[in-house]
This record gives C-alpha cells, sequence and structure tokens, in this order.
C-alpha cells in the first residue's frame, strides 16, 4: 500500500511513516466490522509536504458502529500539548468497513469543512476487510475537498 499521497498538481503532498500505516490497519481490524477513527499527527517538511508520524486509535469516549463513528476528545488535549510545537494534530482518520475503495461520504465532508483546522486538514479513510485495505487521502483546503492521489 502506498504511503505517497500527491496533489494532482504536485501543489501539496502527504507522507504516512510505515509506522502510522501499520497502525492503521491495527486499529481497523480490531473492531471489524465496526467502524472506528482517531487523529492524524505529524509536521510539515517545508511548504508542500504534510508528515504523519503517528496515527491515534479512538479515545476512550468515542460511539462505534456498524456504518457509524463518533470520534470522541478524550485525553486529545493534553496529548497535543505535550507534543507542540514539534509535531501535531494534521487531521483524523476512518475506516469504512467493507467499502473499498473508500470515499469520502457527505456527512464527511460536513464534518471537515466545520472542523477543519486553519485554512487545510487533512482525512484518511480505510475502506475494505481486514488483510485487503484500501486507503484514500482528502485535503480539505478552505473547506474544499481536494481528492490526492496513492502515487
Ligand atoms: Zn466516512
Amino acid at each position: 500500500m502506498s504511503t505517497l499521497f500527491t496533489e494532482p498538481r504536485g501543489r501539496f503532498a502527504v507522507r504516512l511513516d510505515p509506522v502510522a500505516l501499520d497502525a492503521l490497519h491495527v486499529f481497523a481490524a480490531a473492531v471489524h466490522p465496526l467502524e472506528t477513527g482517531g487523529v492524524l499527527v505529524g509536521y510539515y517538511d517545508g511548504d508542500k509536504l504534510a508528515v504523519v508520524t503517528d496515527v491515534l486509535g479512538p479515545p476512550a469516549d468515542t460511539i462505534h458502529g456498524p456504518r457509524a463513528l463518533v470520534l470522541g476528545v478524550a485525553g486529545l488535549a493534553g496529548y497535543f500539548a505535550a507534543i507542540w510545537p514539534a509535531r501535531f494534530h494534521l487531521g483524523d482518520w476512518h475506516t469504512h468497513p467493507g467499502e473499498s475503495p473508500p470515499v469520502p461520504s457527505d456527512t464527511d465532508h460536513a464534518t471537515m469543512r466545520d472542523h477543519a483546522l486553519g485554512n487545510a486538514a487533512l482525512s484518511l479513510i480505510l475502506g475494505g476487510t481486514p488483510g485487503a485495505y484500501a486507503l484514500s487521502a482528502t485535503v480539505y483546503e478552505h473547506g474544499k475537498p481536494v481528492a490526492l492521489r496513492a502515487a
């Protein structure tokens, strides 16, 4: 599975550390076929590349359903305060169990528009089933979704 995703015109890209990609698979498989999610942690390398170094699993107050997810916030404020400014919150991730390739839903778009940090936020969606996952990456640029391509 690719660990590099690029904006179609090459304006920016997202790279996942292999450890972060492995963590996504482990979190997803742990609750399959329920949805799960969490937050993406990392830094910017220059002004074009976001590097995801860590994937946090679902906070304790997360609610999982077969076709629904309410991502919790427990513990996140303290975590981000401790790692700032070396690394920070780049965006969120969640799963679409059984759906391959995963496509952001209308709800996903609305949630990311509401939660966008500053002027850009990253959303990763892992679809499929354990052992056969596919990943999509979308950047919300001023609230508008930009689908990235696996490079
Ligand atoms: Zn979704």
